[in-house]
């Protein structure tokens, strides 16, 4: 027999899983690793009823699944990336656009120092901080005029 409350959990996964898929979908969509507020501000529109605590929730649980990378910015606001193979990332201070590093990272100094401290590594996330070159120009731009 199908209860109330079977058909109600039925319906919550089938909705669930669609606004997975289209968060999905979103972050995997572009490359400017948006952060939540982001994400929600682009799937409201196709979606109106959808809330950003959703969007928050269905994103933790991409990161938490290994979909999607989620990083903690050093301004204090997490960006998620839908492409979760193993890269890096450098963050402009100025503009905060988060650019992909695709650089192989010799391990074997930080693997050493996990052994030799029994720290048992989950994942690493190297950011760099600084300027992109967009913001550099801009600000050379300005020197000039002056
Ligand atoms: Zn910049
Ligand atoms: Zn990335």
């Amino acid at each position: 027999m199908i209860t109330n409350s079977d058909a109600e959990s039925k319906t919550a996964k089938i909705r669930y899983s669609a606004q997975r898929e289209m968060i999905l979908d979103e972050i995997r969509s572009r490359r400017d690793h948006p952060s939540a507020a982001e994400v929600y501000m682009a799937v409201q529109k196709v979606k109106p009823t959808i809330s950003l605590g959703t969007v928050y929730r269905v994103l933790n649980k991409l990161a938490e699944d290994g979909e999607a990378l989620r990083l903690p910015m050093p301004d204090g606001v997490d960006r998620y990336d839908g492409f979760a193979h193993a890269h890096q990332h450098a963050f402009c201070a100025e503009c905060r656009r988060l650019l992909d590093v695709e650089v192989e990272i010799p391990l074997e100094e930080l693997v050493k120092f996990a052994d030799q401290n029994k720290f048992v590594i989950e994942g690493l996330q190297i950011c760099m901080v600084g300027k992109c070159k967009r913001c550099v120009k801009a600000r050379k731009g300005k020197l000039w005029r002056n």
